[in-house]
């Protein structure tokens, strides 16, 4: 897999203490996963890494933009993402393995696979709700919707209903 290829790092070659590493990702890289919601997107990661012999601990900064589809009008809009996230790797001599907090990696690779950890910190950070900005949404979508609630009204408002109104279905 290319991507992963790319986002990597090599630690054995880096001196303790404080490393600065930093990647971007791009539409590529969303394309490259066949899962998760965000399929277009412009990320920096910023990485601290902090080098101990017995263990790596790594602050990411992600900032960029990403492309979601609106609750309201399902047209695409742009996110702006912003936010941190920490991944902590701890050494094993004979087992390696990748969950969202805590790697634990065979010390003898000296290389860390992060795109999995970048997609999903990305994913992370996804709104609960995704909406269009006040007045962003397609307008022709946005149009259709006011139709048919206007179309609801219409039928609610029916005076041939009217008269269900009085029974009183208690009697
Ligand atoms: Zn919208």
């Amino acid at each position: 897999m290319k991507v992963e290829k790319e986002y990597k790092i090599e630690f054995a070659g880096l001196p303790l203490g404080n490393n600065n590493i930093q990647f971007h990702v791009s539409d590529d890289f969303f394309a490259s996963h066949d899962y998760g919601e965000v399929k277009k997107g412009n990320v920096l990661i910023d990485i601290l890494l902090i080098k101990d012999e017995t263990i790596l601990v790594l602050e990411f900064e992600l900032s960029g933009q990403i492309e979601l589809i609106c609750d309201r009008c399902a047209h695409p809009m742009k996110y702006e993402l912003k936010g941190l996230n920490q991944l902590i790797v701890k050494f094993s001599d004979n087992e390696s393995s990748n969950t969202e907090e805590v790697v634990l990696l065979k010390r003898d690779l000296g290389v860390l696979h992060l795109a999995h950890n970048i997609h999903e910190f990305i994913h992370l950070l996804i709104p609960p709700k995704r909406l269009h900005k006040y007045g962003g949404c397609d307008q022709a979508v946005m149009h259709k919707l006011k139709r048919l609630k206007d179309e609801k009204k219409f039928i609610n408002g029916d005076p041939r209903w009217e008269g269900l109104k009085n029974l009183n279905i208690n009697n």
